[in-house]
C-alpha cells in the first residue's frame, strides 16, 4: 500500500479512454499510472506499489471475448492477492464481469460509465483493501467478497424470480415458503425479508459488500450466505467475531454493518458490510417518493400491491438499518 494520496493503475487499449479516466481520477487527487496493453499492466505492477487497478477485459482491436483480461486478472492476482482489481466491461455483458468476480476482480463497471459510482466503486475498494492489508492478514483471514455492486437489473432479476417461484422464497428460519399461499403483500413481505426490492438495494451503490473469509473455506466449498455459516461455530464466524472488534473498537475504516440484528425488516445479515462514508449519502437519498419513480415504468412482478405498500415497505425494509456508524 502506497502512502498519502492513492495510486489507481488504468489500462485499456484504447488512448481516449485512458485519457478521460486519468483525468477523472485527478481531478479526485488520485495518483494515476497507465497501461494500454496486458505486459505494461503487470511491468507497472512489478515495478510500483499501487492502491487499486481499473482494467478493461479486451485489449485487441475488434476482439469482445473478454479472454485477455480474464487472463490479465489471474496473472494480477497472482503477483498481488490482495491488490483491488475493479474490471470494466461492455455495457449489457455483466456474465463477463461475473466470470471476473470469480476469479477475483473485486467489482465492475460497464462502459460507458458513471463517473459517480466509479469513484465510488475505486473509493470503496481502496478504503477495504487498507483495512484487509493492514489488519486481515495480521489475524490470520482472508477477507474476499462474495457479492460487491449490483445492477437494478440483476435485482430485479433475482426479484421476478423470487416472485414466480423459480427461486425459493425462505421464511425467517431459512425455510422455503409455500408461496401459493401467499397474498401479493404477503409475498412481497416475505421475499423483502432476504433481498432488496429493485432499486433500494445497498448493492446498487458500489459501498457495500457480501463478505466471507477465504482462508477458512474448503476446497470446493460454494459459499451460501446463509445464517449458519457466520453464527456461532460457522466457518466465518471467527471472521465476524473479528470484525465485531474492529467495529466496535473504531478501527474498521468505516465500514459498519448495517443490518447487524434483526429490526423486523430485513433478517439479520452478519456477511452485508457497507462503507459508511458515501453508504450514508446514498441512504439519505432513499424515500417512497425515488422509488416510486423508478418502479413504476419497470417490469417487476407484484408491482401494484409494492407500490400501494410502498411507504410501509421504505419504512421496515429500506431505511430501518443500523444508525450506528463508524
Ligand atoms: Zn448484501
Amino acid at each position: 500500500m502506497t502512502e498519502g494520496r492513492p495510486v489507481v493503475l488504468i489500462a485499456d487499449d484504447q488512448p481516449d479512454v485512458v485519457e478521460a479516466l486519468r483525468l477523472l481520477l485527478k481531478a479526485e487527487g488520485f495518483l494515476t499510472l497507465t497501461a494500454h496493453v496486458p505486459e505494461g499492466v503487470i511491468a507497472q505492477l512489478e515495478r510500483t506499489a499501487v492502491d487499486a487497478a481499473l482494467i478493461d477485459l479486451n485489449y485487441t482491436r475488434d476482439t469482445t471475448s473478454g479472454r485477455e483480461g480474464l487472463d490479465l486478472l489471474s496473472r494480477i492476482r497472482a503477483l498481488d492477492p490482495t491488490l483491488p482489481v475493479v474490471v470494466m466491461t461492455a455495457w449489457g455483458s455483466v456474465d463477463k464481469a461475473v466470470e471476473a468476480m470469480r476469479i477475483g476482480a473485486r467489482d465492475f463497471i460497464e462502459k460507458p460509465w458513471d463517473n459517480a459510482r466509479l469513484l465510488t466503486t475505486l473509493k470503496t475498494q481502496i478504503e477495504l483493501a487498507r483495512a484487509l492489508r493492514a489488519a486481515g492478514r495480521e489475524a490470520g483471514f482472508d477477507l474476499a467478497i462474495d457479492s460487491g455492486f449490483r445492477s437494478f437489473e440483476r435485482q430485479r432479476s433475482i426479484w421476478n424470480r423470487k416472485a414466480s417461484g423459480q427461486l425459493a422464497v425462505l421464511d425467517s428460519e431459512s425455510r422455503p415458503l409455500d408461496i401459493a399461499a401467499l397474498s401479493p403483500r404477503d409475498l412481497a413481505f416475505a421475499i423483502l425479508r432476504w433481498s432488496a426490492l429493485p432499486g433500494a438495494s445497498r448493492h446498487h451503490w458500489g459501498t457495500d459488500l457480501d463478505v466471507f473469509d477465504a482462508a477458512a473455506r474448503p476446497p470446493g466449498y460454494e459459499v451460501r450466505l446463509v445464517p449458519s455459516e457466520v453464527e456461532d461455530g460457522g466457518l466465518f464466524a471467527p471472521l465476524h467475531d473479528w470484525l465485531d472488534e474492529r467495529i466496535a473498537s473504531g478501527t474498521s475504516y468505516g465500514f459498519f454493518r448495517p443490518y447487524d440484528r434483526d429490526r423486523g425488516g430485513v433478517a439479520a445479515e452478519r456477511w452485508h458490510l457497507s462503507f459508511a462514508p458515501i453508504a450514508v449519502a446514498a441512504q439519505r437519498a432513499m424515500s417512497a417518493e425515488f422509488l416510486r419513480g423508478v418502479i413504476q415504468p419497470a417490469d417487476i412482478l407484484l408491482k401494484n400491491a409494492v407500490l400501494e405498500h410502498l411507504d410501509e415497505i421504505v419504512a421496515r425494509f429500506v431505511v430501518n438499518t443500523n444508525a450506528d456508524w463508524p
